[in-house]
Formats: structure tokens, sequence, C-alpha cells
């Protein structure tokens, strides 16, 4: 879509009335993610603009900040893959009239080989006009290694092209299944993550465990501190967790302040022993502010731990270690919880 210059001006201009309303800061940011609502880019952003605004007036800078992370860098990705796609379009028709091109002259000069030989064949007696003849074969040979050169380089070029947007597909592909404040996976990959693993650990009849991890008490951290620090803490409460798996394992931010770790081959009590291990570790770091180095405290964090049964689905699955990790929140926080432990109040456990 082109929009003319008055127009950006105009919406320049209301831009930063919006913002001004909104009780936001005229950051580039926020300034992107206003741009993008008043062009009308997104009409779920302008949507949930408004559901922000009825709500409450004016907009936080933390919902400012989620609603760019959802509606502006997320529409990023969609545009270049949309801009991959439209390159990649271009070139299969470019390959196909090229291709055709050179099939057409391909079969000019089969006809042209035709004729001569049909010459050559009416005139053996003749041996000065069978030089001639040779001559014009030789030529439409020439002609034709010339055309399949260009083919050639041509398909050679278009090959390493294709190589390229597949290689910007995958990039694409790999961040659009990334957390963008943790960078450990987000829900999305991890949902596929979950369903695969099942699958995967009922073929091989091999354990599968699940840890549900939720920070404890955060809003009053956040209340305390400021959300930037809190954001701060969500990632390296995700370091800290990256340490203690392994690389078939995943680890994936699940929700707000809520993480979720696959664990492929761990039976129950080894799920539970790892999950007390991310319990301690978090525990034990002492917060710091980044540039003051004021001392923020420590954290805490709850752990529900399930390992798979032969009827669970991934709801199923989860609907346990959410169970276990309630159970964690109940008893007082800062604890595991596995599904042995409230086994009592339920049947059938594996
Ligand atoms: P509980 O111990 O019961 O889990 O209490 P809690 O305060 O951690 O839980 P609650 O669900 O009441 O609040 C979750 C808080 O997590 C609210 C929100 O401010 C914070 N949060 C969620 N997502 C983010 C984020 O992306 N960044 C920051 N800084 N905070 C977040
Ligand atoms: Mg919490
Ligand atoms: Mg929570």
């Amino acid at each position: 879509m082109q929009v003319g210059v008055d127009t950006t001006h105009r919406i320049a201009d209301s831009v930063l009335e919006g913002l001004k309303k909104a009780g936001l800061p005229a950051s580039p940011r926020n300034y992107e993610l206003w741009y993008a609502h008043l062009e009308g880019r997104s009409p779920s952003l302008s949507r949930d603009l408004d559901v922000v605004r009825d709500a409450f007036g004016k907009i936080a800078q933390q919902d400012a900040d989620s609603l760019y992370r959802i509606h502006v860098q997320r529409g990023d990705l969609s545009r270049s893959v949309f801009d991959i796609v439209s390159r990649f379009n271009e070139e299969v028709a470019d390959l196909h009239e090229m291709i055709g091109k050179t099939g057409e002259s391909a079969t000019g000069n089969k006809e042209t080989l035709g004729e001569l030989s049909e010459q050559l064949r009416q005139s053996t007696e003749d041996y000065p006009a069978v030089g001639a003849l040779l001559e014009g074969v030789f030529s439409v040979a020439k002609d034709m290694r010339v055309q399949n050169e260009v083919l050639e380089n041509r398909l050679a070029e278009s090959t390493s092209e294709i190589t390229n947007l597949q290689r910007s597909v995958e990039s694409i592909e790999a961040e659009a299944m990334k957390d963008p404040l943790t960078g450990v996976a987000n829900r999305a990959r991890f949902d596929r993550a979950i369903a695969h693993q099942i699958a995967e650990a009922h073929a091989r009849d091999e354990p599968l465990s699940l840890l549900l991890a939720d920070i404890d008490y955060f809003k009053s951290f956040n209340d305390s501190w400021g959300h930037q620090t809190g954001d701060q803490v969500l990632r390296l409460v995700a370091e800290v967790m990256n340490a203690n798996i392994r690389g078939g394992d995943t680890l994936a931010r699940y929700g707000g302040e809520e993480f979720a770790v696959l664990l492929p081959g761990a039976k129950l009590e080894n799920a539970t022993m790892l999950a007390e291990r991310i319990r301690g570790a978090v525990e034990c770091r002492r917060l710091k502010k980044r540039r003051t180095e004021e001392d923020l405290g420590t954290i805490t964090m709850s752990i529900g731990v399930a390992s798979v049964r032969r009827a669970d689905t991934a709801e199923s699955f989860i609907e346990r270690a959410d169970e276990c990790l309630y159970a964690a929140k109940g008893n007082g926080r800062n604890l595991v919880v596995d599904e042995n432990a409230i086994a009592g109040k339920e049947s059938g456990a594996a």
C-alpha cells in the first residue's frame, strides 16, 4: 500500500496527539505502534488498544510493549514472509519463461536439423553441397550449446537464490517460534513439541515428564521494582532453567511468568529432582539492578511435575502438572510438588 506524503504527515500529527492522550512517551517504539494503529495496518492492534483504553483511560508502557511485540514485531515477520513468497514467485515465473523460450528455439533447431539431414540424404553425390550443409549442422549445434550454457547458468543462479530464500524462511520460522523477551521457545512451539513428544514417548514406550514453573509473587515484584526490571528477571529465570536442562529437553515460556519444560526420557522421580535443582538455583540468585547495582533481594518459583500416561492428551498431561503447581502454591510456594504427592486425591497414577 503506497501512502501519499500528505497522508503520512497527517498520521504523524495524530500519532503525537494520540500518544499524549494515552499518557505514553513519544519514544520511537511507541511512535511506531501508534503509527501502525492509525495507518490501519492491523485491525486487531486497533481493537486491543481500544480495549486497554476503555478499561484504563490511559495506556501503561508495559501494555504498549506487549501490544508492540504481538502486533508490530509479528506483523513484520509476516511481511517478510510475504516478501519472500513474492520473490520466490517472480523467480519461478522468470525461469518458466526462460525454459519456454529455450524450448521454442530448441524446437526450431530440431526442425532446421531435420531439414539439413534431409538435404544431406538427397545430395550424397554433390560433395561441395555436403560441405555447406555440414557447416549448417555445426552452426545449429553451436547455437544449442550456447543456449544450453545460458540456461545452465540461469538455473545455477536460480538454485542459489532459492537456497537463500529457503534459509530466510527457516530463520523466520525459527524466529516466529521464539519468545522475544527470553529467547526460549514460545507457547506455539511448546504446543507443537508436547504433541510430538507424547506421540514419541508412546511409540517408544519411554517416559516423558513435564515441569510447569511459576514465579512466586511476581506481581508485587513488578509493583516494587518496575516492569522493566521484572523483564530482566524473566530473562534471568530462563537462563537459570536453560543451564539446568539437556539438549533434547524443551524449555518454553508458557505464559507471562510461567515456564514449561518437557523432559523426554525422564521418569517422574528424575524430573522432580531436576525441578528441585532449578527451584534451588533460582532461590539462590541474589538479584541486582543492572545499572545501579541496587540489591533487589531474591525471587522464588513453585513447580509442578507430571509424567505422561497412556491415556493422556496434551491437555490432560498439562492439567496434571498444573494441579501440582497449584498445590505447590497452596502449600506455601517456593516448592516442588509432583503428581505422586497429590496422588491421594486421584486414582490410577502411572
Ligand atoms: P503467585 O505467587 O500466585 O504466582 O503470584 P503472582 O503475583 O506471581 O501471580 P499473578 O498471576 O497475580 O501475577 C502475575 C504477574 O506477572 C502479573 C504481571 O505483572 C507479571 N508478568 C506477566 N508477564 C510479564 C512480563 O512479560 N513482564 C513482566 N515484567 N511481568 C510480567
Ligand atoms: Mg506467579
Ligand atoms: Mg502465573
